[in-house]
Formats: structure tokens, sequence, C-alpha cells
């Protein structure tokens, strides 16, 4: 879904809750999104991220032959855990199990930050989990929260 890859997490939540409320049975294959949305959009701005949002909107609204006087605002997209703009990384940027740092978070340092309609859904997350792909122990205790698989690890 454009939305929630596009980090639009409020706009990516109210269509999710449309489509829930319309098709109760979709619940098990959406609810992991709608949870990271509704944590984020309830995840006060920061003042740097407030500024970057304002300085953005403000970019955006100028013509284009004036944009050049004034610099561009970086690409920065909300993490999925801490909900602090950060550097965009693609969610398929490999780590290969050691560089760890390459797809992470620049304030919270967990892995995974952007997110990924693919890696977020039951199957993404089962892989990444029997897998071991994540650092840190949040990602695999929600995961046996949710599914309470038999453990590999
Ligand atoms: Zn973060």
């Amino acid at each position: 879904m454009v939305f929630y890859d596009f980090c639009n997490y409020g706009l990516a939540l109210n269509n999710l809750q449309k489509a829930l409320s319309a098709a109760k049975k979709l619940y098990p294959l959406i609810f992991y999104y709608i949870r990271i949305c509704e944590h984020i959009v309830s995840t006060p701005l920061t003042i740097e991220d407030i500024s970057y949002e304002k300085y953005s909107e403000k970019y955006n609204k100028y013509p284009k032959w004036i944009r050049w006087i004034y610099p561009k605002p970086k690409n920065l997209m909300r993490c999925k855990w801490c909900g602090r703009y950060t550097d965009y990384i693609y969610p398929n940027v490999p780590t290969y199990g050691f560089m760890k740092g390459e797809n992470s978070c620049t304030f919270c340092g967990r892995m995974y930050p952007m997110p990924s309609w693919l890696w977020d859904s039951p199957d993404g997350r089962a892989y990444s989990y029997f897998r071991g792909s994540f650092n840190g122990e949040e990602f695999y205790w929600e995961f046996e929260k949710d599914y309470d698989p038999k453990p590999k690890r």
C-alpha cells in the first residue's frame, strides 16, 4: 500500500481502518500495519521534527523558479519504531548479518526503521523472525506475543 510504504502513517491508518470496517476478516492480515500507524500517529513530534516539517512545507509551496535560492530539505521519513524523522533507508538495503547500522534508525538504533508493506506483513515478519534478521529483542518479543510460535532461537 502506497501510503504505508511512503511513511504517510495518517492516511494509511485511515485507509486501513476503512478496509477493516468493510471486511473484519482482514484483521489478521492488517493489524500490524494498523498498530505501527497508530503508534506513530500518537507519537508527538520533537522540536527538530516540527521545524523540519514546517520548512519542507514552506519549501514545497515556493514556486519552482525560486526554490534554487533555498536549500532543498533532506528526504527524511518518520521511523516506524520511534517516530523521529530520519534519513530514508530503502527497506531492502542488505546488512549481511553484520552491517546492522546500514539499515537502522539514527535515533533509536532499531533495524529496518522504514515501513514496508512486504516486510511488515505476517509472512515478512515470520521470515524475519525465523531468519533472525533483527538486532535487539523488541521485534522477537512482539512477534512471539502476536503469534506464539515455537521459538527457533
Ligand atoms: Zn527510530
